[in-house]
C-alpha cells in the first residue's frame, strides 16, 4: 500500500506543470511590466495565487522578481531601487509602492 501511494505522488504531474505555469506567468509580466502594469501585476498575482493553490515554495529564484503586497514585477533601476548595505550584508529592495524588503547576500557562519 505505501509503495502504492508513493509512486501516486511521483507520477502526479500537477506540481511539475504548475511550477512551470508560475514560471511563465512571472517572465510574461516582466515583459509586460513597461507597456501595460495592470496587466503585469494581475499575471503575477495569478502566479501567486497558483503557487498557493499547489503548495509551491516562492524560493531564491523567485522571490526576488515581484514585490509581495503590490504584485510589481521589480525590474531594477525601473520600478525597484537596489541599495547593499555593507554593515548587515543586505541587499535592501525598495518598490515603488514604498515597501522595503531585505535579502542576505552573504551566507553566514
Ligand atoms: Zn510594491
Amino acid at each position: 500500500m505505501i509503495f502504492m501511494a508513493l509512486e501516486k505522488i511521483r507520477l502526479d504531474p500537477m506540481p511539475v506543470i504548475a511550477a512551470r505555469r508560475v514560471d511563465t506567468l512571472l517572465r510574461l509580466a516582466r515583459e509586460e511590466v513597461r507597456s501595460d502594469e495592470k496587466l503585469a501585476r494581475k499575471y503575477v498575482k495569478l502566479a501567486c495565487v497558483l503557487a498557493a493553490r499547489h503548495r509551491l515554495p516562492m524560493k531564491s529564484g523567485r522571490k526576488h522578481l515581484f514585490c509581495k503586497s503590490c504584485y510589481r514585477p521589480w525590474i531594477a533601476g525601473y520600478n525597484v531601487k537596489v541599495r547593499l548595505d555593507s554593515k548587515t550584508k543586505r541587499a535592501i529592495y525598495t518598490c515603488a509602492c514604498g515597501k522595503k524588503r531585505a535579502f542576505s547576500y552573504s551566507k553566514r557562519k
